[in-house]
């Protein structure tokens, strides 16, 4: 018997489920991305599944997700939305942004994604200012150092009852107690903000990692 390594337990959970989504869509955003040699630093299939279920329990019908990359996240999160509900989703390079552009129009998902280039803080600085309607999922996945300031607005744009997201909760020095990352200062953060209640799930790619998930009970 395989020994229940993370290395083992990612591709099954990948596997076992692979035939309740469009697979082909996911494995050719991953080539297309490999092949504009973007940084392997998407989530892995089983957390993509695990992000999907999530928008799916929650009936989503907005999403906004701050760190693109090639679009493999937005993917999976994008295909759990009913016809006409929409993912913003926002990214600094305009290389990124172009491939999953591509991706989601490849998935038939243009529809009800758009993908918005620049830095995140301006993006979510011009969102705040022309009055953007509440989302139902807010995903926090873009540089960490900013962790913090994108929870600020996730907790402004994410409805009462709705969740807000965060991935690679448990690397960058996340179980020192003496160091000072993007993420140790956002799991402080986040342990002392009022209204949101908070879980980890341990995620599995390239070792353990985590995402955070935390319901807005109040503002
Ligand atoms: N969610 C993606 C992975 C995102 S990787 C997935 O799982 O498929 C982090 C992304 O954040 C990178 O594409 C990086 O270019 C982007 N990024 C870094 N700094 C940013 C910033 N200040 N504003 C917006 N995006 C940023
Ligand atoms: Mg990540």
């Amino acid at each position: 018997m395989p020994e229940r390594t993370p290395e083992v337990i990612d591709p099954f959970i990948a596997q076992l489920f692979a035939h309740q989504h469009d697979s082909s869509h996911y494995e050719s955003a991953l080539a297309q991305m490999k092949a504009a040699d973007i940084p392997e630093i998407n989530v892995s299939a089983s957390e993509g599944m695990t992000l999907h279920v999530i928008a799916r329990a929650v009936t989503a019908k907005r999403i906004l997700e701050i760190g693109t990359l090639g679009g493999y996240s937005a993917l999976w999160l994008a295909s759990a939305l009913p016809p006409d509900g929409k993912l913003i989703t926002l990214e600094l390079d305009p290389k990124h942004a172009g491939v999953a552009t591509r991706n989601l129009h490849n998935a038939g998902l243009s529809d009800r994604t758009e993908v918005r280039v620049g830095p995140a803080l301006e993006s979510l600085a011009a969102m705040e200012k022309d009055g953007v309607a509440e989302f139902d999922i807010t995903f926090i996945d873009a540089n960490k150092d900013s962790y913090v300031d994108y929870l600020d607005y996730a907790i402004k744009f994410t409805r009462v009852g709705g969740i807000i997201l965060s991935d690679n909760t448990l690397t960058h020095n996340a179980l020192d107690p003496t160091a000072d990352t993007g993420i140790t200062r956002f799991n402080a953060k986040l342990a002392h903000t009022k209204g949101l209640i908070s879980a980890i799930i341990p995620t599995l790619r390239e070792g353990i990692d985590g995402l955070t998930i935390s319901v807005v009970v109040h503002k």
